[in-house]
């Protein structure tokens, strides 16, 4: 290949990336593996600088705006930041400033790994946020930064500026998100920073809003400060909420230092950064050093290098979803990566698979996504051996042994026989789980045991366990008290409200959320069996493809048994509109810290609700009651600060009974 093809071939798999990220916040490339073909692109260009045309990714900044969101023209505009990945490049870079400002020192901040986003105050009041979209035109995403809590709606003292900075995702929202959207088998966002970018890009604000987003500022615009640490002290005396661990660094030394030490704190940080900027601290000296058309000169980005682990990859599993949804899962040798030894991770599809180009026997990189959930980034085709099997999909279900199904258009492979056992025994355990009909002590051992014993079938089995009493009392490990305690679980579980039992049917897209918007609009079983395409299609929230499953499941003869048998066995079939009952905790907004005995974080959330109140995550001077369990975080602290009542899990529980 030659050198022209060679730069057209980088700039098409570049703008391809590219757009993945920005535009569908869905990346098909680590950004490692992103930096590397932008590296291989500007030395090329380096090179041959005849061969650069003004379109080249090297010129851009970001991507193309999205045409749903109102457009916004920056009035300065947005850059980004020139990369460093070692601390040569970066001595580099000291020595390029140093040559147009030999005093200059640095003011290094953490590089939050969100997205920017520029905010305008006109007296005082947020009249505008915006994304950087392509530095100069961006979205209009006011009515989303509002619904973040950290950003001020209003100043004290009556300004009108422009502050930038960054809103990211917290790593607590962001699992409990990743959570919430694998129980209701929705993708998963890759990192923090695709969840927050695909949050803040949500045309309803009210989804926005629910994905606790933050933000941190660190550039005032037409700012008077002599200096970055200065500007970064004012921001906060205006009350925007400034990272906290940003440092003076006077020499190169000391920028070192401060890199080695935030790389070690890092796991421990309640947000995902992806580095460090490095900033001329002294303002006056920017116009001197300059800028180019993407960055500035005067400022660096350090990134760090992805923690990955090479090891075996000794096979792929498939596991059978509820669903039946089969999802290949890859074992290799187990490995430690970050602090916990992992041997599993799941490889989603086949086309996954083949765009990595994996097969069994490759030595893999894994890593952990957004640091919790193992992935394997990549294979290693150089250290293939030749005689490798090339990776064959499986064609048949694992369980049952029917033959898999493709629908056009869908990644996924499906399991279509209703009587496959693992599909069956996974809707038995959603159904029963917590979040779902939560009926306690039938948990995934005791519904294995119970299927495989074949007292179990199907859903509405469950509500006749009682019929074969003195057979269940005889099954190995389980006795009278065991099974008077289950069929008592289960005997009051059938006054659970209507949302609970929608949500743990297992219709495909109707999850937690959409099963309470559902019941409150139709109120009962038979209406919401009732609905069809248009009625659902006028509710807020209620998508197509959410419209058509859910009437295509209540559509089907063994669903429309199945619910009929429900009935019979008198399961509440009405919702119930939460009513409040008003005690020591209504309108009182709780946090918790620590992990209590009696119960854990959900139950503890729903019995606050119950009463009116609120459970949130963090600590504020807003908060009235931090409920203290073993082992506390630093919100303890936080609260002893703040002077908020501290109440210890004793307390907690005779409130709840007052
Ligand atoms: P960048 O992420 O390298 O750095 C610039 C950005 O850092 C700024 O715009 C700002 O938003 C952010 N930032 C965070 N903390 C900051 C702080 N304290 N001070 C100043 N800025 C701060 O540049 P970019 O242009 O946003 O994105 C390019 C990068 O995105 C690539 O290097 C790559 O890693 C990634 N990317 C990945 C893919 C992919 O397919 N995986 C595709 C495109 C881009």
């Amino acid at each position: 290949m030659n050198i022209l093809e060679r730069l057209n071939e980088l700039k098409e798999i570049l703008n391809q990336a590219s757009y993945q990220y920005y535009v569908l916040d869905q990346p098909t490339l680590e950004d490692y593996e992103y930096d590397r073909y932008m590296e291989e692109l500007i030395k090329l260009e380096n090179e041959h600088p005849e061969l650069k045309t003004i379109d080249s990714p090297t010129n851009k900044i970001g991507g193309e705006v999205l045409s749903k969101f109102e457009k916004v023209v920056h009035t300065t505009k947005m850059m980004s930041l020139s990369d460093a990945f070692n601390f040569d490049e970066l001595m580099d870079f000291d020595a390029r400033v140093r040559k147009e400002a030999p005093m200059a020192t640095y003011c290094c901040e953490l590089k939050i790994d969100g997205l920017s986003v520029s905010l305008r105050y006109e007296d005082g009041i947020l009249i505008q946020g915006a994304t950087r979209g392509n530095g100069e035109i961006g979205e209009n995403i006011t009515n989303n930064v509002k619904t973040i809590k950290s950003i001020p709606l209003s100043l004290k003292n009556k300004n009108s500026i422009e502050v930038r900075g960054e809103i990211f995702m917290p790593k607590k929202s962001f699992h409990a998100l990743n959570e919430e959207r694998a129980l209701n088998e929705e993708d998963l966002f890759a990192n923090c920073r695709n969840a927050a970018a695909g949050s803040i890009r949500q045309l309803d604000s009210k989804i926005a809003a629910k994905r606790n987003l933050d933000a941190f500022l660190y550039y005032l615009l037409d700012d008077k400060s002599n200096t970055q640490v200065d500007a970064l002290k004012f921001m906060q005396e205006l009350g925007f909420k400034v990272n906290p661990l940003y440092r003076h660094c006077e020499t190169m030394e000391e920028v070192f230092a401060y890199i080695r030490e935030m790389a070690e704190a890092r796991q421990t940080l309640p947000y995902d950064i992806d580095g460090i900027v490095i900033k001329v601290n002294e303002k006056s000296l920017y116009s001197i050093i300059g800028e180019t058309v993407k960055y500035p000169k005067w400022a660096i980005a350090y990134k760090f290098p992805p923690e990955e682990v090479k090891t075996e990859l000794l096979d792929i599993t498939y596991q059978v979803g509820r669903s039946g949804v089969i999802t290949p899962v890859a074992n290799f040798k187990p490995v430690f990566v970050q602090g916990s030894l992992i041997s599993k991770a799941t490889l989603h599809n086949e086309d996954y698979i083949r765009m990595k180009d994996i097969h069994i026997g490759d030595m893999v990189l894994i890593r952990k996504a957004g640091d919790v959930i193992p992935e394997v980034v990549r294979s290693i085709p150089e250290e293939r051996n030749k005689d490798i099997v090339p990776f064959c999909m499986i064609k048949e279900c694992p369980c049952c042994h029917t033959p898999l199904v493709r629908k056009s258009g869908e990644a996924d492979y499906f399991c279509v026989n209703p009587g496959c056992s693992e599909k069956i025994m996974n809707r038995l355990i959603h159904f029963a789980s917590k979040p779902a009909y939560n009926i306690d002590s039938l948990g995934d051992k005791l519904v294995k045991q119970l299927y495989e014993a074949g007292y179990l079938k199907s859903i509405a089995d469950i509500f006749s366990l009682t019929n074969y009493y003195n057979e269940l009392i005889e099954l190995p490990g389980l006795g009278k008290k065991s099974i008077d305690h289950l069929l008592e679980a289960i005997e009051n579980s059938k006054k659970n409200n209507l949302n609970q039992l929608i949500f743990g049917l297992g219709i495909k897209h109707c999850g937690a959320k959409i099963s309470t918007i559902l019941c409150k609009n139709f109120k009962t079983m038979d209406a919401l069996m009732q609905a069809r395409l248009e009625d659902l299609a006028n509710i807020d929230d209620i998508g197509e493809a959410i419209a058509y499953e859910f009437v295509e499941y209540m559509s089907q003869d063994e669903n429309i048994q199945l619910i009929g048998k429900l009935k019979e066995y008198g399961l509440l079939m009405t919702y119930q509109s939460v009513e409040i009952h008003e005690n020591f905790f209504t309108n009182k907004k709780c946090v918790l810290t620590g992990t209590l005995d009696a119960m854990g974080r959900t139950e503890a959330k729903q019995r606050i609700e119950s009463f009116g109140g609120s459970l949130s995550d963090s600590v504020s001077k807003k908060t009235d009651i931090l409920i203290l369990g073993a082992n506390p975080g630093s919100k303890y602290d936080k609260a002893k600060k703040l002077g908020i009542y501290i109440m210890e899990e004793e307390e907690f529980l005779a409130k709840l009974k007052e």
